[in-house]
């Protein structure tokens, strides 16, 4: 029961109609801490309600009669920080806590209308929030908490430096909060240069992924003809909902029409379409209007997509971590979720690997002719190149 906080009754009211009935385990131990206005270092798996973790007090301390910003999230991609700050306008519509996304690839003029309206809970992308800090087109003066939500993801792609000015931008006195699935060093770093005594959860469990998520294999013995294998699989698996993943914008698009030529309410989303139509195929795919969206690895991480029942790796990812974020997509809050790679033959090896990661020997729908562990001979007919951008 969300009770047991001491929160507004208007907050409470609009948890309730999001259907939120009790505070999963992260919210339990985060909720408290972040009211007595601590510092916090929270660790915990994807889909484990980190957003809600800190919206839900974040609402609570904001002080509606002031129009300034009060509350500064960081996140690493446009599309998170969209999804945080729509959650935290649900859960702060009773109160009318006013939260906005500022992202790059949208009207600066448009967004800098929207500040001077007055908003109270802003979730930022870095390079966004950095332009409108040297532009002198954003007052901060009243950050309370400062927000990193995943804070991993962030060092991951190279924000650190880009963290650190923001960081050294709050002059006043503020705390500061950190959001994250794993510990690397960076957090650490952070943590011991900006933050004090900062109370420490860590909810990440020994398992790397959930236990209601199934991994299952696929061999296909010909690179040449894995889109005609999917399309069988598809037919086959009659996933409710699927996100496919490929490793290339190139694969994604040619994925996307054979597919599309078979199935209907099929989608793709990669880095190079235009922010404003990624935005709209994300809706429509949390909408479900879209049962099928191929995707590069943009779609991989962080995002919440709750009702995807399968996830499927057309191409086996070049890393096993990454493997972790695509399967994570399925399988959330409770609910069961399965994903399904195709292996070719110089993918055994990693198969073998990840085998060890996941604890588990793998689940094959078809097997590979000969025995996993053994290393596949060089091989000269490789699948289609141009696997490598994002
Ligand atoms: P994380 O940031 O930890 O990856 P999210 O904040 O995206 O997780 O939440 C994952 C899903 O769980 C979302 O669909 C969210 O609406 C749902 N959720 C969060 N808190 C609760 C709750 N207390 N009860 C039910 N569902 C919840
Ligand atoms: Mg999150």
């Amino acid at each position: 029961m969300f009770e047991e906080f001491e929160i507004d009754p208007l907050v409470l009211e609009a948890i309730y109609e999001m259907g939120y009935e009790n505070p999963t385990p992260i919210q339990k131990h985060a909720i408290p801490a972040i009211l007595q206005k601590k510092d916090l270092i929270a660790l915990a798996e994807t889909g484990s309600g980190k957003t809600a973790a800190c919206a839900i007090p974040i609402c609570h301390l904001v002080d509606t009669a002031s129009t300034k910003i009060q509350a500064l999230i960081v996140v690493p991609t446009r599309e998170l920080a969209l999804q945080y700050a729509v959650e935290t306008q649900k859960i702060g519509k009773r109160k009318k806590v006013s939260a906005f996304a500022l992202y790059g690839g949208e009207d600066m003029d448009l967004q800098r209308a929207k500040l001077k309206s007055g908003v109270h809970v802003l979730v930022a992308t870095p390079g966004r929030l950095i332009d409108f800090i040297y532009s002198r087109a954003i007052d901060l003066n009243h950050v309370e908490t400062l927000i990193l939500d995943e804070a991993d993801q962030m060092f991951g792609m190279g924000f650190y430096d880009d963290l650190e000015f923001i960081i050294q931008c709050l002059v006043h006195e503020h705390r500061t909060l950190l959001f994250s699935a794993t510990m690397p060093k960076e957090i650490r770093k952070i943590a011991q240069a900006h933050m004090q005594e900062p109370e420490e959860i860590s909810l990440i469990s020994k398992k790397p992924s959930p236990k209601q998520l199934s991994h299952q294999f696929i061999y296909c013995p010909n690179p040449q003809t894995r889109r005609e294998e999917l399309l069988a699989l598809l037919k086959e698996v009659k996933p409710t909902q699927c996100l496919i993943f490929a490793n290339s914008r190139r694969e994604v698009e040619a994925l996307y029409r054979a597919l599309k030529a078979q199935l209907s309410n099929v989608d793709f989303l990669h880095g190079g379409l235009e922010q404003k139509i990624r935005s709209v195929i994300m809706g429509k795919f949390q909408r479900k209007k879209i049962r099928y969206l191929v995707a590069t690895d943009i779609a991989s991480r962080g995002l919440d997509f709750s009702h995807v029942t399968h996830v499927i790796n057309f191409h086996f990812p070049f890393e096993a971590e990454t493997y972790l974020h695509r399967a994570g997509r399925t399988g959330r809050s409770g609910k069961t979720g399965t994903c399904i790679t195709l292996v070719i033959r110089r993918d055994l090896p990693k198969i073998h690997a990840l085998g060890k990661t996941l604890q588990k020997e793998p689940e094959w729908l078809r097997p590979p002719p000969s025995s996993p562990s053994q290393p596949p001979q060089k091989n000269k007919c490789r699948g289609k190149r141009g696997e490598g951008e994002s």
